[in-house]
């Protein structure tokens, strides 16, 4: 079985590694394969497993992060923080070493992205958010246990929203906020990017919480 599937156990319907949908991102992928052969260079699949009580939703892979290694948030710099805390929740075990074979693990969490493939310049178009929600969507309903949702950034919390038919107006973004969508509870956090975290827009502090809140959302 290759590193890929064993990441994500469960799902059914991850983008093929030659999605062709969003032409832009396609050809910005053959450009990187050509630049960097070594690096993975495909639509990054989910992390984690199919039954987990709670999902993690990102942007977009890193350039030289989640799309060199393969794995959402692997080598970006916002995987520091994110897998750290997610370790001093118990929500993953194993040593994180930023490569997708480093054995780490979630415990009853899985992780994905908005956009499954590295846009240039780290931002996706709004039309491509939109045509790879298809894959975010059919992941929300591939969740048997799903209770809660965590999302990074104004973009996931959108998208998010639109997955579950959820209306923005009644549902704003804003760090720490908590929405019911049913029998899911969405929980919005700053995105723990780099420059969030460098311009302290998000501590380190308000994002333990925003991770301890969706924790406890799901029952975990
Ligand atoms: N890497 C990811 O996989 N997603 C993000 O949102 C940021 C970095």
């Amino acid at each position: 079985m290759s590193t890929a599937a064993t990441l994500c156990a469960g799902w059914t319907d991850e983008p093929p590694r030659d999605c062709g949908r969003c032409e832009r991102l396609a050809q910005f992928r053959a450009d990187n394969a050509k630049r960097y052969p070594d690096y993975f260079n495909a639509p990054v699949p989910s992390f984690g497993s199919a039954d987990a009580r709670l999902l993690i939703v990102g942007l977009a892979p890193g350039l030289h992060g989640a799309n060199r290694t393969g794995r959402p948030f692997t080598g970006d710099y916002a995987g520091y923080l994110l897998y750290s805390t997610l370790k001093a929740q118990g929500l993953a075990r194993g040593e994180y070493e930023a490569r997708a074979d480093d054995g780490f693990t979630l415990v009853d969490c899985a992780i994905t992205n908005a956009v499954r493939c590295v846009p240039p310049e780290n931002k996706p178009t709004p039309a491509e958010i939109k045509t790879c929600r298809d894959f975010l969507t059919k992941q929300l309903v591939q969740m048997p246990n799903l209770k809660a949702v965590l999302t990074l950034g104004q973009i996931s919390h959108n998208s998010v929203l639109s997955a579950l038919a959820i209306p923005k107006k009644s549902h704003p973004f804003a760090h720490g906020a908590t929405h019911h969508a049913g029998k899911i509870t969405l929980i919005a956090s700053y995105h723990c990017s780099r420059y969030n975290t460098n311009t302290g827009v998000l501590t380190t502090e308000m994002f333990e919480k925003a991770v301890a809140t969706a924790k406890k959302a799901a029952g975990i």
